[in-house]
């Protein structure tokens, strides 16, 4: 096992305090710190600390050793999961990512047009589907998945706006995924000026709204949409943000987005892991690229009834380590708890052995023990443990202990 240097990717939308305060170290930073990304992908793979060689090196010199054969095999030699640490002060863009078999017809389409992997236009990077899972570290608001559209007809009536009266009707008349790909279609493919004064329509109804009450059913979707109002006016990702459902995680829930689910993320710091690709249709809520076709390609209209994902024990009657159940081939999560003191939770935790592991320590310090050697993981650490490790048990440092543990699921 060793310790990973991991980089940190300067988005706009980062935060200049939560990355360094997690890592302990002097804030703010002089750049936004969006993302600190633990795992191999080959456009920032992580370092092994006190070697000059990268994670992705490594697995390629010896990818039995550090993977095993069941993942060799099924994922061609290659960690088929990254895990990020993502800090966001800002709305991101309004995304949704492929399946695999859409990924891998873009992917060939696309070099068959002879499209540079460079170009502003490109869509599909690669030919893998993108599942992710997100789990908040702080409280983290998201938006993802269409809400009912019975409940979106009441919010157009809540808002008030005699402007959105034709599209409450079109919604109300057929409200189910056929409507809300109308809908969104319709807004989406909005003449500019036409976006822009929906928009001031809509900041305008959420005031009003808000006015009326702070605390109603849909004050706190109000309180979001002027925030990306504020942020991007004249965006038709405004619009669709009308249609979503709006969640804010509690500490250590996680929500799964599967292919073609419609999200954007928010505000929050959390731990975020996903299969290793690049594949991002954006919807809005962005300067970059938006291919309205290929987005309405991807995109699932069914409405969704959004819920944190549920948690199991990892073993049978052992609370100590808990798994986020979300149906993916490429990786599981699950989060561990510990503490020194013994009072709340256990000192010590095995980690069975089987497959590639990524452990990152989200809060406090863990030391990691295994065969002859022994590392300690700090806060904003990460641990690379490869299939021949012997079995490694992590030890709580302090009353607080937390890890998140990424394996690749039998
Ligand atoms: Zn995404």
């Amino acid at each position: 096992m060793q310790l990973l240097d991991c980089p940190v990717r300067n988005y706009a939308w980062g935060s200049r305090t939560a990355l360094a305060e997690l890592r302990g170290q002097p804030g703010p930073s002089p750049h936004p710190e969006a993302e600190l990304w633990m795992g191999a992908h080959p456009a920032d793979p992580s370092r092994l600390a006190g070697s000059g060689s990268t994670l992705l090196g490594q697995i390629a010199e010896d990818p039995v050793a550090a993977l095993g054969q069941r993942v060799c095999e099924r994922f061609d030699k290659r960690l088929p999961f990254l895990m990020k640490i993502l800090a966001a002060e800002e709305p991101l863009s309004i995304q949704a990512h492929p399946s695999l078999q859409q990924a891998r017809e873009g992917f060939e389409r696309e070099n068959h047009r002879g499209i540079s992997l460079a170009a502003r236009s490109r869509n599909y990077k690669d030919d893998n589907h993108k599942p992710e899972l997100i789990v908040a570290l702080t409280p983290f608001s998201a938006m993802a998945g269409f809400r009912d559209p019975a409940s979106t007809v009441e919010l157009l009536e809540q808002l008030g706006s005699e402007r959105f009266v034709p599209y409450r009707d079109l919604l109300a008349a057929q409200p189910d995924g056929s409507g809300l790909r109308a809908l969104f279609t319709t807004w989406i493919t909005l003449p500019s000026s036409d976006v822009s004064e929906l928009v001031d329509d809509l900041a305008e109804s959420c005031v009003a709204l808000l006015a009326r009450s702070q605390r109603g059913r849909f004050a706190a979707v109000a309180r979001n949409l002027l925030q990306l109002v504020e942020r991007y006016p004249g965006d038709a990702g405004v619009l669709a943000a009308i249609l979503l459902n709006h969640i804010t995680l509690r500490p250590g829930e996680g929500i799964f987005l599967d292919a073609g689910n419609l999200h954007a993320y928010l505000h929050g710091v959390g731990v975020e892991l996903m299969a290793n690709s690049d594949n991002v249709l954006r919807g809005g809520l962005t300067p970059k690229h938006v291919d309205v076709p290929e987005l309405l390609r991807v995109v699932d209209f069914e409405p969704l009834e959004l819920a944190p994902v549920p948690l199991r024990n990892a073993e049978p009657g052992g609370t100590v380590e808990q798994v986020y159940q979300a149906p993916i081939d490429e990786f599981a999560l699950s989060r561990i708890e510990l503490d020194a003191t013994g009072l709340l939770h256990s000192v010590s935790h095995g980690l069975s052995r089987g497959g590639p592991q990524i452990i990152a320590c989200t809060r406090g310090e863990v030391i990691a023990r295994g065969g002859e050697q022994e590392v300690r993981v700090p806060a904003g650490g990460a641990l690379w443990i490869p299939d021949s490790d012997p079995e490694v048990i992590l030890h709580a440092v302090t009353a607080r202990d937390e890890v998140f543990r990424a394996v690749v699921p039998h």
